[in-house]
């Protein structure tokens, strides 16, 4: 197995040793004055695992509130996958095909924008089809899509049961996606996370709770 890569070793008086993954996915150190770096490897060797966790958490979300630069071969999310960005002069608009993101020439004005207008749109596409789909198989109501930017928030469902979704929901796996729609569908009926809430997002998603546990992964 590969040895994990220890960025920084801050000593201080402290009686521990403390692992830190910072937020640009390193991972950091912090020893009393002592310790030798046998010991310390010795730690991070038998937290590898929490280690390898930690970072693909921030990883994770650093691809989703960060783009990369707008270069051809520049991995961009996409359900889940990473597709590399292809520049090109014949495209009139962003596109995917089975390999690349196709993205024109002309958008390099504006790249961020651009990006961001495609996967509302295409967040838009895929979220109101997966909502038809659950409100044909299980009778749901609802009274209206809206994409947001939201943040801090995947999906929200009003009190006059309007739904809401971040379109940043696209980047991630279609699995996940179905899951959050289940969760704001339910809430059209029940307006809480009670049991009788999860009951019903576990009738009609087993294993919902491997679905949530990788949303907040992300
Ligand atoms: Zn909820």
């Amino acid at each position: 197995m590969m040895k994990i890569p220890i960025s920084q070793i801050l000593r201080s008086r402290r009686r521990t040793i403390a692992l830190v993954i910072t937020r640009d996915a390193r991972l950091v150190v912090r020893a009393p004055v002592h310790t030798t770096i046998t010991e310390i490897e010795a730690l991070v060797e038998q937290k590898r695992n929490w280690i390898a966790k930690k970072l693909t958490q921030v990883q994770h979300k650093q691809t989703i509130h960060r783009m990369n630069p707008f270069r051809d071969g520049e991995l961009f999310r996409y359900k889940g996958k990473q597709y590399p960005l292809m520049i090109t002069s014949g495209e009139q608009s962003i596109r995917l095909n089975d390999h690349h993101i196709l993205f024109p020439e002309r958008y390099l004005a504006h790249p961020e924008r651009a990006m961001t207008y495609w996967y509302a749109h295409e967040a838009l596409r895929t979220l109101a089809d997966r909502v038809q789909y659950y409100t044909n198989t299980h009778g749901f109501r609802h009274t209206g899509i809206t994409v947001t930017g939201a943040r801090t928030r995947w999906g929200s469902c009003s009190p006059a049961d309007r739904l809401c979704f971040s379109w940043r929901l696209i980047l991630l796996p279609e699995s996940v996606i179905d899951y959050v729609v289940v969760h704001e569908l339910c809430h059209t009926v029940e307006k809480n996370h009670s049991a009788r809430f999860w009951n019903r997002v576990g009738a009609i998603l087993p294993d919902y709770k491997e679905r949530k546990a990788l949303l907040k992964e992300y």
